[in-house]
């Protein structure tokens, strides 16, 4: 493995724009449960019923959705950002990230150092509550204090609007902005590192391809084998944190001898 550890590197540092794609596995590492695995939320709730329909529909579901919510809020407010997440934040502080295109919602990237306008969050986030009649924001642990004292669905002081983490649910449309932009800045990138994604949910999982196409080149790091190994000019199968690390130590070993 040092080998393909030095290679990706090498990579970094004669690369420009670099764009990092970091899927669930990143929040794995961090100790955030994957809620779709047995034993997850979704084995006790139905994902049917937290569709974004659903939400809008009646009051029940809604209440159901915070308690549901909070359940999950609790690991991802403790997690605490791993090694993956350090070495990209310092490749934003050496000047070697374009941006980080995530699939997560726990913020962690911001945890480990990364500023606001490095990160792409694809599926929004869970740290903020919005309005979803006015759009105003709120700190999520705000609105958990008010459901904490027997409030059982929130809204908006200002308009009376439902109240909903800022995540996208089942039946919510990807968000136009971020969406764009992401696409924009794969097809931008020269270097295309994909951490902790099997690249199987779209839209996301076309990136690395419209990367590819324009030019640069992708690198795969990930636990398991994904279907875009093939086409990938490196992979490497593993822990993410642990390969991060020995990657950024390359990368600062040649930017201290150039
Ligand atoms: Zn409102």
């Amino acid at each position: 493995m040092t080998k393909q550890i030095e290679e990706v590197a090498r990579l970094i540092l004669t690369s420009k724009r670099i764009v990092i794609f970091a899927g669930a596995g990143l929040s794995t590492e961090s100790g955030i449960p994957d809620f779709r695995s047995p034993g997850g939320v979704w084995d006790r709730y139905d994902p049917e019923d937290f569709s974004f329909q659903n939400f809008l529909s009646s009051e029940a579901s809604r209440e159901k959705y915070w308690q549901m919510a909070t359940e999950m809020y609790g690991p991802m407010k403790k997690a605490q950002p791993n090694l993956a997440h350090l070495a990209i934040a310092e490749m934003e502080g050496l000047g070697k990230l374009d941006c980080v295109i995530t699939q997560n919602i726990d913020g962690l990237h911001f945890k480990a150092g990364n500023s606001e306008d490095k990160v792409i969050q694809l599926h929004g986030t869970a740290m903020v509550v919005s309005c979803l009649t006015c759009g105003k924001r709120y700190d999520r642990d705000e609105i958990q204090e008010r459901l904490r004292k027997g409030l059982k669905a929130p809204y908006c002081d200002d308009c009376r609007g439902p109240l909903k983490p800022a995540t996208i649910s089942f039946g919510q449309s990807m968000p136009e902005k971020e969406t764009q932009e992401a696409y924009h800045r794969s097809s931008l990138s020269d270097l295309f590192v994909v951490i902790g994604s099997s690249l199987v949910v779209q839209p996301a999982a076309s990136m690395p391809l419209v990367a590819k196409r324009n030019g640069a080149k992708l690198v795969i790091i990930n636990r398991d084998p994904t279907s875009y190994d093939d086409m990938a000019d490196l992979v490497i199968h593993g822990q993410a944190g642990p390969i991060m690390e020995s990657i950024l130590k390359e990368v600062k070993k040649g930017l201290n001898n150039p």
